[in-house]
This record gives structure tokens, sequence and C-alpha cells, in this order.
């Protein structure tokens, strides 16, 4: 339960924390709000040798409209998601996801930055920046660049991130007024991670669905973005046999581990649970 030892680094600019990480290579990690890595160096299952702390870096902090998008700062926590008053008119979804993320001292700490470029496919982030369309931005030594999150996650705890690269902001396409939206996630106790959960955002247009994303968490090695299931809800009033069709699409698509939290096809099936869930109640908040 003790970490191994480390050297703490504190920049004051992502200049110099991505020239640290650089310099560092294998041997440094980036800590953020310390709620994923700080029990996995307890565990010893990380033992980087120098952390290097971006609390310091206000540029990495705040959220704010830039056009059509929000953008919102790597070192934004997650209760500071809850409590934005232009996320809640904007983007609703992402409030309802961070109020059933952990606890609330793990979302006073905990950062979107953090969630999103840790890999781990119980985020609940990833899968609903994959709704959303978000893309990251990225720095690194080479300079900045720009990653859309569907193509983002390779696999479980890998990610496109170069050796000394960070997440700086993530930017999201402020969804349609009206859009319907919902993040349901089925979990064991509070405080859990998913056994499966899914995002929906919507909107309706004459009683039928005009578009429609989807995105599945902790149902496979990476968030899932279930682009089939979308499609076939497109165009349909999201009655029941289309809804049904669109479960099986979006069931198909996982392949969740057998784990503490259930066998893998229990897992499969509460992902489609979730869906329609997600939908139903999507569909009730569109106008
Ligand atoms: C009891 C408990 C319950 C939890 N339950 C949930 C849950 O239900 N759902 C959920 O989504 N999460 C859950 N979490 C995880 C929590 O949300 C973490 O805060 C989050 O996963 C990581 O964010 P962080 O800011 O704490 O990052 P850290 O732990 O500091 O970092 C995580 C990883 O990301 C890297 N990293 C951090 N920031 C950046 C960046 N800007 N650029 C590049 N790499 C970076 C770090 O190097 C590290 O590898 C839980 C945690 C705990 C302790």
């Amino acid at each position: 339960m003790i970490p191994g030892a480390f050297a703490y680094h504190r920049p004051a600019s992502v200049k110099d924390a991505v020239g640290l990480l650089s310099q560092f290579g294998d041997d440094g990690r980036a800590l953020a709000g310390g709620h994923s890595l700080i029990p996995m160096m307890k565990l010893r299952l990380a033992t980087p040798a120098n952390l290097v702390d971006l609390a310091g870096i206000a540029e990495l902090k705040g959220i704010r409209a830039e056009g059509g998008d929000i953008v919102i700062g790597a070192m934004t926590t997650q209760h500071e998601l809850t409590a934005s008053d232009l996320l809640t008119s904007k983007i609703p979804l992402l409030r309802e996801t961070s109020l059933v993320i952990a606890d609330p001292q793990v979302r006073y700490l905990g950062t979107l930055g953090g969630n999103v470029a840790n890999g781990d496919p119980g985020n609940d982030m990833p899968a609903v920046m994959m709704c959303l369309g978000a893309t990251y931005q990225l720095a690194g030594k080479g300079g900045d660049r720009r990653v859309a999150a569907r193509e983002f996650y390779q696999g479980a705890y890998f990610t496109s991130l170069e050796p000394g690269e960070l997440v700086t902001a993530v930017r999201i396409p402020v969804p349609p007024a009206g859009h319907g939206y919902a993040y349901e996630k089925l979990k064991r106790k509070v405080g859990d991670f998913a056994t499966a959960a899914a995002a929906v955002v919507l909107t309706m247009s004459g009683g039928k669905v005009a578009t429609c994303s989807i995105g599945l968490t902790n149902v496979a090695e990476t968030p899932l973005w279930a682009e089939d299931a979308a499609k076939i809800l497109t165009g349909s009033a999201l009655d029941a046999a289309t809804v049904k069709a669109a479960v099986t699409a979006a069931e198909a698509i996982t392949a969740p581990a057998t784990d503490a939290r259930g066998p893998a096809r229990y897992r499969t099936k509460m992902a489609g649970v979730m869906l329609a869930r997600a939908l139903a109640r999507a569909k009730s908040r569109a106008a």
C-alpha cells in the first residue's frame, strides 16, 4: 500500500511539463487528480521514478465557449463539470455523467483530462466523448495536434498519446438546442465503476429520430461508439422493434471481460438494457 520512491516535479507551463515528460521517457508520468494513478502506484502496478504534477498549470484549467464548441481544460475537475452553468445549459450529458462517477471525494480531485487520458475501459467519460463527437487537444515535443475521441482508444490503457504528450483540453461541438440525452450506468453500488453503461444523444423531428449517437462504457477493452446501432435508429420513431434491432447491433460489438462485475454474456446484455433505457430517456427529453 506504499508507493515506490519517486521524484516530484511541479512545472508552471504546458511547455515545461512536456519538456520534463519527454526527458524522463518511460521513467516519468503526468499526475493530475491522482485518483487512478496513485492507487496503481500503491499497488506497485505503476512505479514511475518521476511524477510531473499538472496542478500548477493555469492554462489547463477552465471551461469556455469557442465558436460552436465548448472547450474544457484537462485539469478541470469532475466536480467543476457538475457545477458549470455553461455545461448544464449546453451539454447537460456531462453533468449527468459526472454525477455517477465515483463519489464526491473522487470528483473533487479527479480531472476530465485524467479520466479521458487514462485509457481504463471502466472510465465513464471516454464513451461519452465518443458519443458527443469530442476532439482531444494534445501537446507534445513535436507540437500541438488534435485527435478525435472516436480514434483515440486502441486497447486497455493504450491510447494514441505519444511518449511525453499531454491532453491539454477536450473540445466538444455543442449539440443542437432541444437535443435529447441520457447516460445510463449499471453499477453494483454507489461509487463503483460500470458493469455496463450507455450514452445517447439524439435529435427528433416530426416524431422521428433525425440524428443519433451512442457510446458504450466498460464492455470491451476500449470504449465503444455504436455507429451501426445509431444508424438503425435514425429515421425511426423509436418503436419497440427498431429499438430491439439497435440493441442487438450494439450488443454485437461488445466483448466484455468476465470479472467480479459478472460473466461476459450478462455484461453484454446489460449494455443492451442500458442502451434501451438511455434511448427512452433521451427521447423523453428531446424537444
Ligand atoms: C474509489 C474510486 C472510484 C472511482 N470510480 C470511477 C467511476 O465510477 N468512473 C470513472 O470514470 N472513474 C472512476 N474513478 C477514477 C477517477 O475518475 C479518476 O479521477 C480518473 O480516472 C483519473 O483522473 P485523475 O485526474 O485522477 O488522473 P490521474 O490519476 O492523476 O492520472 C491517470 C492517468 O492519466 C494520465 N494523465 C492524467 N492527466 C493527463 C493529461 N492531461 N494528459 C495525459 N495524461 C494524463 C496519468 O499520467 C495517469 O497515467 C474512480 C476512482 C476511485 C479512487
